[in-house]
């Protein structure tokens, strides 16, 4: 493993941007789409089926790893690739943002955060040494600096305290992070939906210095608007020679947007967390499998999906096994919502490398508002 971890912006259109990101266990192209694989699992499916969706990285998180089975345990047993069987890049958050979701339960000081596990009420603390370390030890391929996101709502006063708090273990982070040639550690702006305070955010983290920033702070309950309003111009006071990361994003639709304002990365639950509760996506939006009008239905979600769920199997078949709880039903809709998350993907960089992103917008708009098919 010799590379060097590096971005190559190979062509931008409007403000939408494809590229390649290298490092040594494998190259992601840009914009990703990353699946959340939370405690060491894609939930419902094997790593070859995620690689086969077209992922070509993965998300890990620190918080829910570090209480079970334990970091230093993933480290004796060969580290978080090896464990869970999945050899190409990982990138593990810091537990900043779930540790900050632990209300009541957590306690916050300039050091960092002391706080009760969900799991069985054992104390921990992270800071943002004790984060590094716990990722290294993981042996993640994208780190994340360890920084505070305030709960919504929250004054501006509040949002700039916990943005300047951020900063400060920023900088910590990267001290603690050290030199890892082929490792990254990316900073994560915050400051709300107040540009003054992103623009302090980003200028700080630049000052600094990572190999790729992320935009923190959104999605928490925001809505559409107020998130794509702070990234109608926060992503211009990043480097443009860096990846630049949209945490916790979205719905194909916040995806799209998200890409069209300059953003490189994402990830979210939603399609895996979907698939297993039976919301499917698809090009015509988004349908629930246990409605009964799918029952005696014997076309596919989507005729026009690759995947194995369409490939071989009727909505009525997909109806019957989710409504009998069969844990088939989990892996066949998490496959298909994986598959058409990473199409949505491969779609977008071809566009925004062959110059036609604005027409490929608004094929994928229209066809939303054609809907879904009606019953047979
Ligand atoms: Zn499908």
């Amino acid at each position: 493993m010799t590379a060097a971890f590096n971005f190559d912006l190979k062509a931008t259109d409007g403000k939408a941007r494809t590229g390649v990101i290298t490092t040594p266990r494998g190259a992601i192209r840009t914009p990703a789409f990353m699946p959340v694989g939370t405690a060491g699992t894609v939930k419902a499916m094997l790593p070859d089926s995620v690689a086969a969706t077209g992922a070509d990285i993965l998300l890990g998180n620190t918080y829910h790893l570090m209480l079970r089975p334990g970091a230093e345990r993933v480290a004796r047993l060969g580290g978080l690739h090896r464990f869970m069987n999945w050899e190409r890049p990982i990138l593990t958050d810091s537990g900043g943002f779930q540790v900050m979701s632990l209300a009541g339960l957590r306690k916050l000081t300039e050091e960092g955060v002391t706080f009760k596990s969900h799991i069985d009420g054992s104390k921990h603390e992270l800071t943002p040494e004790r984060s590094m370390e716990i990722q290294r030890l993981l042996g993640s391929d994208i780190v994340m600096c360890f920084d505070e996101c305030p709960a919504l709502p929250a004054t501006d006063d509040e949002v700039a305290r916990a943005m300047r708090l951020s900063m400060r273990w920023a900088e910590r982070s990267r001290a603690a992070f050290g030199d890892r040639p082929g490792h990254a550690l990316f900073g994560i702006m915050q400051g709300g939906v107040t540009p003054e305070l992103r623009e302090e955010s980003a200028a700080a983290l630049k000052a600094i210095g990572f190999d790729g920033y992320a935009v923190g702070g959104l999605a928490v309950g925001e809505g559409q608007a107020a998130m794509f309003g702070v990234l109608d111009y926060a992503p211009g006071f990043l480097p443009e020679d860096k990846p630049r990361y949209l945490m916790g994003v979205g719905k194909p639709e916040d995806i799209v947007g998200a890409v069209a304002r300059g953003i490189d990365m994402m990830d979210c639950v939603l399609p895996t967390r979907s698939g297993r509760t039976g919301q499917v996506f698809t090009r015509r939006g988004a349908l629930n499998i246990k409605n009964a009008r799918h029952q005696d239905d014997p076309r596919p979600i989507d005729e026009a999906c690759t995947c194995p769920a369409c490939r071989n199997y009727s909505r009525a078949y997909l109806h019957h096994v989710f409504r009998a709880q069969e844990i088939i039903a989990s892996m066949l809709l998490t496959w298909h919502n994986l598959h058409y998350y990473q199409e949505i993907m491969a779609g977008m960089r071809a566009a925004i490398a062959e110059g036609r992103f604005e027409a490929w917008q608004a094929d994928f708009h229209a066809g939303r508002a054609e809907g879904d098919l009606p019953p047979l």
